[in-house]
């Protein structure tokens, strides 16, 4: 990673090679064999189903603004490939509110009046901080397009809505698309942001979105272009695109799998599934211990996913 981001400066992940092409499993590490079972299933679509059909044949996405000061902040976003909206990382803990609104102000200033800013805070505001906060930080960006996951549970999430101004999307809420929880999500945010891993694939992803009526933003778990191609043809499958994606994130990785990455041009990504290149492959290798860490992994997800029911 060039930031660190969720904590990480390191991102690791297996390849998997199927007759449709190249998939990416890349659970975080934290995730045990029941929480990866849906990433090894977006992995395997990818390998052995390839994608439906795109009705599109490029994706509009935002820039992401980590938890930076602002000057770092204002080149993140001129540096973004044309990007029309900006997505800013707030909340970040041992950072004050003041550090947020500068941040906003910065990311405002350099995409200019007609750019949208959105903000995440993770879930790591309570109902009451979230409703006292949105206010300024609104201000602050001149306008915001929606907050992502104020809080951590739905129920939160719909009192926030029913009392500020600002539109909600869920996030974190979303892993599991059950009935009960697609409800309860249509009361509690304006829109979706899916993560193909996270929900098991780019037909799961289309099957919850139709399922929850939400307008739904494309998001990614910090993949390479192997993965965010995936996460490129749910949203190029989608038959409303509304917002911008979060797919613009190779930039945060130092290094890609790829000769030809999934980077923004004017704004947005093409639709399309670039291929792992032999040589980047053998310069990114992991090592022996990590390929048996990942090898066992992988086992341990592979039996949940088999035993795991209908989830
Ligand atoms: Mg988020």
């Amino acid at each position: 990673m060039r930031t660190r981001f969720r904590g990480l400066l390191v991102r690791e992940g297996v390849l998997l090679r199927g007759p449709a092409g190249w998939g990416e499993f890349s659970p975080f590490w934290d995730y045990g064999p029941r929480e990866s079972a849906p990433w090894l299933r977006a992995a395997r679509e990818a390998a052995y189903d390839g994608f439906p059909p795109p009705v599109r044949d490029r994706v509009p996405v935002n820039a992401t603004v980590p938890a930076v000061g602002p000057e770092r902040a204002h080149e993140v976003v001129a540096q973004s490939g044309g990007c029309t909206t900006a997505k800013v990382k707030v909340a970040e803990p041992g950072q004050g509110e003041a550090d947020d609104l500068a941040r906003l102000e910065a990311v405002r200033d350099a995409l200019g009046p007609a750019g949208r800013v959105r903000i995440d805070v993770n879930g790591l505001w309570d109902v009451d901080e979230a409703v006292r906060r949105l206010p300024a930080y609104d201000r602050a960006a001149g306008g915001l397009e929606y907050v992502e996951q104020p809080c951590r549970t739905l129920d939160e999430l719909a009192r926030v809505r029913r009392a500020v101004d600002v539109p909600v999307a869920a996030d974190e809420s979303i892993r599991r698309a059950e009935d009960p929880l697609l409800v309860a999500l249509a009361g509690a945010a304006d829109v979706a942001v899916l993560k193909v891993q996270p929900l098991g694939g780019v037909r799961a992803c289309l099957e919850l979105a139709e399922r929850c009526g939400l307008p739904v933003v494309v998001s990614s778990a910090l993949e390479t272009s192997v993965g965010i191609a995936a996460g490129v043809a749910l949203a190029a499958a989608l038959p409303e695109l509304p917002y911008a994606c979060g797919l613009a994130t190779v930039q945060l990785l130092r290094h890609d799998l790829v000769d030809d990455p999934l980077l923004p041009v004017d704004g947005a990504l093409a639709v399309r599934r670039p291929q792992p290149s032999p040589a980047r492959l053998a310069e990114h290798d992991a090592g022996v211990d990590a390929g048996w860490r990942w090898r066992q992994r992988l086992d341990a997800v592979g039996r949940a996913a088999a035993g795991g029911g209908a989830a």
